[in-house]
């Protein structure tokens, strides 16, 4: 229930809050020894042409195997290895982690593949994050137009000036760089046209809001589709789940899109058979 609630690294517990107090040290305690100890995965969904259907890439998101916990959320740790100082080591891992992987699927499918990667606001700041991309490039082998990074809208405001650099050399090592959760934070799209973004990712929670005046929403949508793509940045809508939903983005010209609808986020050896699978599917779409 906690999980469900939670935003933007905001949580409101409903449980006890005792237990919610000894998860999260038990979490504290164990964060550090997860990397050595092998105890992180990449899960991945995949992500849609909407003209094709044909899928062009997917989003790489971490899942931590907790010993005790079990499968720990990333909105429960991520923002826990921010304050501990890890975020950078993580990062790292995943990284080399997700380049690995697509560089050898795509060179078993013989399929070009996009995928991207979250990063937290702290791994901008941390300076690190250039040449930990660089290397993670060079050791997969995978090229640069191969991978996009992923900064939600409010971590991107949060330090414009300092980050510009760093966006600035991310670009010119080949990647994409892309805002996430767009719409929830301040949703500008001015400084948009001055950073060097390729790709706007509409945030779930108004692509898949089932209220009454659903009307005022999808022209806001459309709105937002029209304004990105006249600062030539491609759309992606996220927490795509109903068909009425993809009819509607597909119609309004949405350039791809990710969600339950299609698929949920998948361990590797599972995301691979669906993409050796999927142009049988299309057929049923
Ligand atoms: P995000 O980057 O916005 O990722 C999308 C989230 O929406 C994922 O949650 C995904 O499982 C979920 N989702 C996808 N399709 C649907 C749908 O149709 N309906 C609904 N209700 N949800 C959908 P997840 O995997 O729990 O990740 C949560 C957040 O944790 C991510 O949000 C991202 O901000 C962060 N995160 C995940 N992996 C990493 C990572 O490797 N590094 C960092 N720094 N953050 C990460
Ligand atoms: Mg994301
Ligand atoms: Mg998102
Ligand atoms: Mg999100």
């Amino acid at each position: 229930r906690a999980k469900e609630e939670g935003r933007n690294g905001y949580r409101f517990y409903t449980e006890e809050m005792g237990i919610q107090v000894r998860e999260r040290m038990t979490i504290d305690n164990s964060l550090h020894r997860a990397l050595e100890r092998n105890e992180f995965e990449l899960y991945y969904q995949p992500k849609f042409d909407l003209s094709s259907l044909r899928v062009v890439g997917m989003e790489a998101l971490i899942r931590w195997n907790h010993p005790q916990l079990g499968r720990v959320s990333p909105l429960d740790f991520i923002p826990m290895a921010e304050e501990r100082g890890f975020i950078s080591e993580i990062g790292k891992w995943v990284l080399e982690e997700a380049c690995r992987f697509t560089a050898r699927l795509m060179a078993a499918q013989g399929q070009e593949l996009k995928v991207s990667v979250n990063l937290s606001a702290r791994q901008v700041q941390e300076g690190l994050l250039i040449r930990h991309v660089v290397e993670a490039l060079e050791r997969s082998a995978l090229t640069p137009g191969s991978l996009e990074l992923e900064l939600t809208e409010t971590a991107m405001i949060a330090n414009l000036a300092a980050s510009a650099d760093v966006f600035t050399e991310l670009k010119s090592l080949g990647v994409s760089l892309a805002v996430d959760d767009f719409g929830t934070g301040y949703s500008g799209l001015a400084y948009l046209g001055q950073l060097p973004f390729d790709v706007l990712k509409l945030d779930r929670s108004f692509i898949n809001q089932k209220e009454k005046n659903g009307l005022g929403n999808r022209k806001i949508i459309r709105a937002f589709i029209r304004m990105a793509q006249s600062l030539n940045l491609s759309v992606v809508a996220e927490g795509v789940e109903t068909s009425e939903i993809l009819s509607f983005l597909r119609e309004v010209g949405c350039n791809e899109a990710q969600g339950y609808l299609f698929s949920r986020p998948l361990p590797a050896d599972e995301f691979e058979t669906f993409i050796a699978t999927h142009e049988a599917r299309l057929l049923v779409l």
